[in-house]
């Protein structure tokens, strides 16, 4: 089967399940051997459990290198990897990305934009049927990259902002940061392209900003994408300080009902199921099975939250290249395999919330099969509780800059809330 790109078909990963092409092609080989004699669709959450032939969600970070400090981010950026796969080399992962048919990768870094061949890459990968959807700070989206932007339908913009006001933004991202990035989202909308995105990570001083989030979304004509706060990359040292109370995961997941499909969440908040329905998106950990990231040196991690030792899968320089990896690697093979659920599993909402985030658990030194550190039945408090937070385990590689940036971001204090105690403890009996 040919990917076949639809115009702007780079949105969310999970808006666009049901017009995933070639991963979902794979379906036919999990369904059941009687399917010949009475066809069986197998409900898509299962399959996904299973794995696919490729991904659905790929991470690519293609530097390290940034021209921000922000305080949460993941993967530690600012300075650029030397050992950076070269124009070349990502030249062959795009080929094999089109031979694999991913039909469309999310391209982040760092700073992808300040790659001096980034505009070749995009370039190159929508050239071979791999569609993008990029993340920036905004600091190369001048005028005239908005219209060269807008004149493809292949590429998708995600625009990041962690305040809706400048003081609250730049807080985290950096002095300049929140002015650099609306003036990105005016040059788009200028340029007439269609439905930019807004990203933004929820936090404990944003969470009050949800509808000024959403006003400013729809000034620019672009569509609200809303990202969990993991305790991965920096963010684990501020993850304590930042992350949303029981109290705003609440509001966040009451105003998530309220907008339905107009915001974007990708699997950042199924974790919330807990509190009542479902939320649109992808309700399950995808980490090796339908998620994955390839980190600027080539190296594969189950998920872009998880970039420790334990989570890496293998080097796509290696033989066989990412394709092995993604097919054959013993992590994502032991990924894909049946899980049990452990505590979580007698809880009445597991079903629901799966125990949420296994990145989320592993870096606040949770078991894997426990609940969430944000377990909205307050689980996950009563388990950081036992913790010691100074065992945890460290994110792999530090790029940060290693002299202050201009426009250093800063944290705003906030003091921590006491836990949440609540009727039935699925740990009952359980050492963390
Ligand atoms: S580890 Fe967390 S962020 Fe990564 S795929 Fe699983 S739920 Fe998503
Ligand atoms: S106990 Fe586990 S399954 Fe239940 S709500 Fe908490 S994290 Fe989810």
């Amino acid at each position: 089967m040919t990917a076949i790109l639809e115009p702007r078909a780079v949105t969310s990963p999970v808006a666009s399940l049901a017009s995933v092409t070639s991963p979902v092609a794979s379906l036919a080989s999990v369904t059941s051997p009687v399917a010949s004699l009475a066809p069986v669709t197998p409900r898509l959450v299962d399959s996904f459990e299973l794995g696919l032939d490729a991904p659905i969600c790929l991470t690519w970070e293609l530097t390290y290198a940034c021209n921000l400090a922000c305080v949460h981010c993941l993967s530690s950026s600012g300075r650029r990897d030397p050992r950076e796969l070269s124009t070349a080399q990502c030249k062959a992962v795009i080929d094999e990305l089109q031979r694999m048919q991913v039909f469309y990768v999310n391209i982040g870094g760092g700073e992808p934009t300040v790659r001096s061949d980034f505009w070749e890459l995009v370039d190159y990968a929508t050239a071979h049927q791999v569609g993008v959807k990029f993340s920036t700070n905004g600091v190369k989206i001048t005028s005239e990259v908005a219209r060269r932007l807008a004149g493809s339908d292949y590429v998708d913009v995600q625009i990041s902002l962690d305040g809706a006001t400048a003081e609250v933004n730049d807080a985290v991202r950096g002095a300049g940061s929140f002015d650099m990035a609306c003036r990105a989202l005016q040059n788009l909308a200028d340029a007439s392209f269609a439905d930019a995105k807004i990203s933004v990570v929820c936090t404990r001083h944003n969470i009050g900003q949800l509808d000024a989030f959403q006003a400013l979304a729809d000034r620019y004509g672009a569509t609200l994408r809303l990202t969990r706060l993991r305790p991965s990359g920096r963010g684990a040292d501020v993850w304590d300080q930042l992350h949303p109370t029981m109290a705003q995961q609440r509001e966040l997941y009451d105003w998530l009902v309220a907008q339905g499909e107009g915001v974007l969440t990708g699997d950042s908040f199924f974790h919330l199921a807990a509190f009542g329905d479902a939320l649109p998106g992808l309700n399950l950990c995808g980490a090796g099975r339908v998620v994955c990231l390839i980190d600027p040196i080539g190296d594969v991690y189950a998920c872009p939250f998880a970039i420790h030792d334990a989570f890496l899968a293998g080097n796509l320089l290696s033989p066989g290249g990412f394709a092995q990896v993604w097919r054959r690697s013993e992590l994502f093979t032991e990924l894909r395999s049946p899980q049990t659920g452990g505590a979580c599993s007698r809880c009445q909402h597991f079903d629901s919330c799966r125990g949420g985030c296994m990145a989320a658990k592993f870096f606040t030194g949770l078991p894997l099969d426990g609940p969430d550190p944000e377990c909205v039945q307050g689980y996950g408090e009563l388990a950081l509780a036992g913790v010691d937070a100074d065992a945890n385990p460290k994110p792999t590689g530090d790029h940060s800059h290693s002299a202050p940036v201009r426009g250093q971001s800063t944290t705003l204090g906030m003091p921590t809330l006491p836990a949440k105690i609540c009727d039935e403890n699925p740990l009952t009996g359980v050492s963390p």
